[in-house]
């Protein structure tokens, strides 16, 4: 040790002190011997600039051409890509198939890494990022690009919507009928409507048509529509029908019980009905 720092108090013989008092004698900072003064820049001694030694060498960047340069909403159309949450930066992670390899799942994932201006290729079977990349730009050459998919909005002019409710008369869905010959169903979310059953338990999408209207009539028709059931109507009878979403119609306990419940002790099903409505209506 330092003659000069004999008997100075370090932190950390303060720290394994068992005897130290708080509030005793306060710790020293040991002052080593003075610095040698930096000498002014004109005395310092004058070096030869060298060689550039590392003049040529710079950090490897592969040149644009080799890298996939497709926006992103492009390469995930181009690749069918899966959303597959967020990096921890939050950006997206996509899901698709690996070009390098033989790949039966999607097992690759790719981001837009902004910062370095390009994709962040991750095989999970262990391809090179690299060859990930080159195999990409091979694949997407070789395979053109596909048509945008024309989105399927136009099933024709509306004609009318049959509203299914509960007992109560709270609308539940309503089933819409375009020209030409086609339906859509669209459920009640909050104010609006939805379309698609969603997640509507089978006991709601399973209603009588009019169901509050059959409440207490011991005699209800059944035709095989609800365009047919309004016909029945405008004759003074009453009249239900089943929904069948946008498929077949099928007859389901749900609708038996509703029937029940409202009294209903006779129901005269008409001509077009499936087996199961006609084994009922005996
Ligand atoms: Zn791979």
């Amino acid at each position: 040790m330092d003659a000069s720092l004999e008997g100075a108090v370090y932190a950390h013989d303060k720290l394994f002190d068992p005897f130290g008092q708080p509030g005793g004698a306060p710790m020293r900072t040991p002052v080593g011997p003075a610095r040698t003064p930096v000498p002014p820049e004109e005395d310092r001694p004058k070096r030869e600039p060298g060689p550039p030694l590392f003049k040529n060498v710079l950090p490897f960047k592969p040149p644009k051409a080799t890298r996939v340069q497709l926006e992103v909403d492009e390469l995930v159309r181009r690749l069918d890509a899966q959303a597959a949450g967020k990096t921890y930066e939050g950006w997206d992670w996509w899901k698709a198939h690996c070009p390098s390899h033989s790949d039966g799942r999607p097992s690759m994932t790719f981001h837009w890494n902004p910062t370095r201006s390009r994709y962040v290729f991750k095989c999970h079977a262990e391809c090179e990022p690299g060859a990930i990349e080159s195999a990409m730009l091979t694949w997407l050459d070789a395979h053109p690009t596909p048509p945008a998919p024309t989105e399927h909005t136009s099933y024709g002019r509306e004609m009318d919507r049959y509203e299914y409710q509960d007992r109560d008369g709270t609308p539940i869905f309503h089933k819409r009928r375009y020209e030409p010959k086609d339906f859509r169903i669209y459920r009640r979310v909050g104010d609006g409507w939805t379309k698609g059953f969603g997640d509507l338990p089978n006991a709601l999408r399973r209603l009588l048509y009019r169901l509050p209207q059959l409440q207490g009539q011991p005699v209800v028709w059944c035709p095989a529509g609800e365009k047919d059931v309004k016909c029945c109507e405008a004759l003074g009878l009453v009249a239900t029908t089943n929904c069948g979403g946008e498929g077949k119609r099928k007859w389901y306990a749900e609708h038996v019980q509703q029937l029940k419940d409202a009294g209903c002790a006779l129901l005269i099903v008409l001509a077009d009905n499936d087996e199961a409505g006609l084994s009922f209506a005996e």
